[in-house]
């Protein structure tokens, strides 16, 4: 690397990142770093299959960063790790899409429109995104195999699902029932439980109290409040709980008379009411009341009465709850329990319409208000804020609605799932032990069949004479039943084939559902592979993953489903370890939306501050302990300014140096303090960052970095700068010279390894700039390729770190203090005293008074076990002050007390104006882009006679110091140029590169 590309790295560090993508294909590295490892041990990940219907989001980033980590950690620990990305290409995200694109709406128009063209046309537009997604993962820089990839409609896919399906069919697992489902009639299916919670809105609906007129009494009406008026027409009775108490009300103004619960008398709006007579709500069990609708009348005995209902509570309402057992959950099981059965005549079709006014629930509502009115049954109307389920994919609000559907049986796998879910780690622990376990605690069945189109088909083929059913496990089943070949398992070919049934005769016909597509991801450990149809030798060493991440959302979704069937099948956890990452908002905190453009575009982020900055940046966030986190594009620039630039910083200033010397030698006995103490640094971060990486705690990575980083270039090589760039000579100055080009050197490429899991750019640049100035035998292509430094403890110097610890602190003090007095830290002062009883602190002090002299740039550190009043003995003569005008600015920190002095003479004000022009002229030397040994005449303009005298008397020492081989001094007014600051005076420069 030259001065000119080391300059570069630092203002375009995106383009570096660029250059080492194409250096990664010129050699394969991501083949190769397999190649490498093909005879090791595995170590399995999976891959959360996404979908390419849209484009990648700030999510996605999030967990191919965490997938792109683990698997790079791994592999340099020695381990194969195969990465295989998945996409998941079934259900309602694309079929949504393509009913927008062919402006379709709902199920009965896509038949119209034909059920073989619809689904080509999903097939052909699911992975509409699939290119741009390659793009932004790469350039993220996550090695993944896109080629290999799996789809959940790959034929061998969808075959694995059906062996799956069998498995469990076998087990009699499976069952199908009328039950009441969360529904969605913009999608026209059932939706599972998981799904029916993940879009809750704060809504405003109505809430109107009805009259039900009890039967066989002139005036006595019951008290319904209900927020679906649209059930009211499915009304099959009316629950009361036993146990509470019920009063009959009369109001002053009016003859009627209302039963309603005690507790819930404020439903009356208003206090001019007396009571009649208080029971107990199991006295009015089985009474009979009329009905307001009359479309179920006639229909079972049992209908239109009072019922007990467990779910009946006071927090809401009047006590007294409608049931309309088509479209409530509670309402079915309460109707269920007193006999009172749904038959399956739908007042609401399967696209939300309500049937008798042949309107969509919705719009129906104010026409039912109207009725309620008309027929004299309407008591109050309010709106009321609740928070109501939408559809997720649809956005509309999701309804419940009696069905047949096909369930899995979960309730019996429910203990064999807590005691595996024991097993797994999880990162957060809590989201394992509570979110999950108590969903797991509460599992209910899981309802398994869509009524939809673009999916893998139940594989389940029903007699239409006999009922009798038969589960398909293969391809090869179905052929032979069909007597010819399957090319494609999709809806569309496999409905077509019927064949006769084995116990009658008669025809079988595939029932019309498909697989929920959690079914299909749940399944992909078994299905990406073709298992047991292939590998089934190898599949015993791909299962259980080691490792698997996702967002918090998969809780009850991907990370729920992988479990279930992992459980049913085989009674094994399916992963070992889950890293959950928390949700990405904008900037105040709201939920990052396309439409508003709330937050910037990944990619351009990138392409301003790198992919490692943006890695940084979530690592350094609680992102993957699963909390949320507000992304602001200044926490990645921050990242770039501690970690990025600093790193690239000291390469360049390695760089520059040991080119100019060539002195580097990989052994050394003359390695100083300072040398020892960061190689020690260095194994402890070594230490650190494998347990935390051994416990998946990915997120307290960055702070320890960040430390260790400040320790080498605001100590280390800052302190250590005089080393590399003075002369050596003599042979003491050679070696010491040596020790720290050694070190730096071996600091420099343990680091390049310790940070290639995580950033895997920027490590990169590190090893290729260090290899090419001096490769080691065992030096290969790619860090990449490296194995990740082990922890040595022979190089570990205990007491020389909590020294500099001491050492560091003090400075901090001592800087806080220069402050306080208002002194530049260029301006040497006389006197520090440090004041402590502690010995330790005593011999550290004394041990390294000369770097605290130079660190703090002050003439005489006194140390003291208590503070002596006669000062002016130790300050020496030369300070020609009394006692009494001495200006001493005091602090204390643990224990120690520093004073600091700062009072000026007239050799610390000399000094101080020639280490300010030293320094000015440096940044001078800086600004021209000077090689640090390059050679120069330097011009200077002064009108001061006194700082003229000053800095002339100091002539060698600048010459020294700024590579002046001649200096000219003139007056200001002779010297073109700017005027520069010195003190309160003004000066000129001129500098000229000598060749
Ligand atoms: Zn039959």
């Amino acid at each position: 690397m030259t001065k000119e590309e080391s300059i570069q790295l630092q203002i375009n560090y995106p383009e570096r990142e660029e250059d080492v993508l194409k250096f990664w294909d010129t050699i394969f590295a991501f083949e190769q770093s397999l190649e490498i490892r093909k005879d090791s041990s595995e170590y399995i990940v999976y891959d959360g299959p996404p979908f390419a219907t849209g484009l990648p989001h700030y999510g996605h980033f999030v967990s191919s960063m965490t997938k792109d980590i683990i698997p790079r950690y791994w592999t340099m620990q020695g381990k194969l790790v195969k990465r295989r990305f998945g996409w998941d290409t079934h259900g309602v995200p694309i079929e949504m899409e393509v009913e927008k694109d062919l402006n379709l709406k709902g199920p009965s128009q896509i038949r119209k429109y034909g059920i073989t063209e619809f689904n080509e046309e999903c097939r052909r537009k699911v992975l509409r995104y699939a290119q741009e997604w390659e793009h932004s993962i790469r350039r993220l820089g996550r090695w993944v195999d896109f080629r290999n990839n799996y789809k959940t409609m790959d034929k061998p896919f969808m075959e694995t699902i059906w062996w799956l399906f069998h498995k469990l069919w076998k087990k009699g697992l499976f069952y199908k029932d009328f039950r009441v489902m969360p529904y969605s009639w913009r999608l026209s299916t059932p939706l599972s439980n998981f799904e029916a919670g993940l879009d809750y809105r704060l809504v405003k609906d109505l809430s109107i109290v009805l009259k039900f007129k009890l039967k066989n009494s002139n005036n006595t009406y019951l008290l319904v409040w209900t927020t679906t008026p649209w059930t009211i027409p499915a009304n099959l009775a009316i629950a009361i709980r036993r146990d509470l108490r019920y009063v009959k009300v009369k109001l002053d103004n009016s003859l009627d008379q209302y039963i309603i619960e005690k507790t819930c008398l404020n439903m009356l709006k208003t206090s001019n009411f007396s009571i009649v007579e208080t029971f107990l709500g199991q006295e009015i069990e089985g009474a009979h009341y009329e009905p307001i609708f009359d479309y179920y009348k006639g229909g079972a005995n049992r209908v239109f009465q009072v019922i007990h209902g467990d779910h009946v509570s006071t927090d809401m309402g009047t006590g007294l709850v409608h049931l309309a057992p088509a479209y409530g959950q509670d309402d079915f099981i309460a109707c269920k329990k007193s006999g009172i059965p749904f038959w399956g005549n739908h007042l609401v079709d399967e696209e939300g319409n309500l049937l008798p006014l042949n309107l969509n629930i919705k719009l129906a509502e104010p026409f039912l208000i109207n009725e309620f009115i008309e027929k004299g049954c309407l008591y109050s109307k309010d709106k009321i804020e609740h928070s109501y389920p939408y559809c997720w994919r649809s956005g509309t609000p999701l309804i419940y609605r009696a069905i047949p559907s096909w369930f899995l049986k979960v309730d019996n796998l429910k203990d064999s799932l807590i005691e595996n879910n024991k097993r797994i780690l999880w990162v957060p622990e809590d989201v394992g032990r509570k979110r999950f376990g108590n969903w797991l605690e509460n599992a209910q069945d899981w309802c398994v069949s869509r009524n939809r189109f673009w999916g893998t088909p139940i594989p389940l083929w029903e007699c239409k004479t006999c009922q009798h059913i038969k589960c398909i496990q293969s391809i090869s089943q179905l052929e032979a039943l069909a007597s010819r070949n399957i090319e494609d398992l999709h809806p569309h070919f496999v409905d077509l084939i019927c064949f006769s049934c084995e116990k009658c005769l008669g025809t079988m016909y595939r029932i019309p559902e498909v697989l929920d597509c959690w079914f299909e991801s749940g399944a992909m450990p078994y299905a990406q592979s073709h298992y047991p149809f292939e590998n089934s030798h190898v599949f015993k060493y791909k299962f259980p993953a080691d490792f698997i991440s996702e967002g918090l959302d998969q809780t009850r979704a991907w990370f729920y489903t992988l479990l279930i069937l992992s459980t049913a099948v085989l009674n094994e956890i399916p992963f070992r370890n889950v890293v959950v990452s928390g949700l990405v908002l904008d900037k105040n905190g709201n939920k990052m939306s396309k439409s508003r453009k709330n937050y910037p575009d990944p990619l351009l982020i990138i392409k301003e501050y790198g992919a490692d900055a943006l890695r940084a940046y979530f690592l350094n966030s609680s992102i993957l302990n699963s909390e949320p986190l507000k992304f602001d594009e200044k926490g990645v620039k921050d990242m770039k300014r501690l970690i990025i630039l600093p790193i690239c910083n000291s390469l360049s200033f390695f760089i520059q140096y040991i080119k100019i010397d060539q002195c580097l030698i990989l052994q050394n006995n003359h390695l100083s303090y300072l040398d020892k103490w960061i190689l020690s640094k260095m194994q402890n971060l070594i230490l650190e960052i494998n347990i935390k990486m051994k416990r998946y705690e990915l997120y307290k990575v960055v702070s320890i970095l960040i430390c260790f980083i400040d320790d080498l270039t605001n100590w280390y090589i800052r302190r250590n700068r005089r080393r590399f760039w003075r002369e050596a000579l003599n042979l003491a100055d050679k070696l010491d010279k040596e020790a720290a080009y050694f070190t730096l050197y071996s600091v420099l490429k343990s680091l390049s390894k310790l940070i290639a899991p995580f950033f895997p750019f920027l490590s990169e640049i590190l090893y290729q700039g260090l290899i090419d100035v001096y490769k080691e035998p065992q030096d290969k292509k790619s860090v990449h390729f490296c194995d990740y430094p082990t922890f040595n403890s022979i190089l570990v110097e205990e007491k020389l770190e909590t020294e500099i610890e001491i050492i560091r602190k003090a400075v901090n003090v001592v800087r806080i203090l220069r402050e306080r007095a208002k002194v530049k830290v260029k301006q040497p002062l006389g006197v520090l005293w440090i004041i402590t009883k502690n010995e330790q602190f005593i011999n550290c002090f004394c041990n390294h008074v000369s770097i605290l002299e130079q660190e703090l740039n002050i003439k005489q550190i006194i140390i003291q076990k208590e503070f002596q009043q006669d000062i002016t003995n130790n300050i020496g003569e030369s300070f020609d002050v009394k006692d009494s005008n001495l200006n001493v600015f005091w602090m204390t920190q643990e224990g120690i007390d520093y004073g600091l002095l700062t009072n000026l003479t007239p050799s610390l004000i000399e000094e101080g104006l020639v280490r300010e022009t030293l320094s000015v002229l440096q940044k001078l030397r800086k600004n021209m882009k000077l090689e640090v040994s390059d050679r120069i005449m330097l011009k200077i303009g002064i009108e001061s006679e006194f700082l003229m005298n000053t800095l002339k008397s100091n002539e060698k020492l600048l010459k020294d110091e700024l590579l002046a081989v001649k200096i000219l001094w003139d007056t200001k007014s002779i010297v073109v140029g700017q005027d520069i600051k010195i003190g309160c005076f003004f000066i000129r420069a001129i500098i000229n590169k000598l060749d």
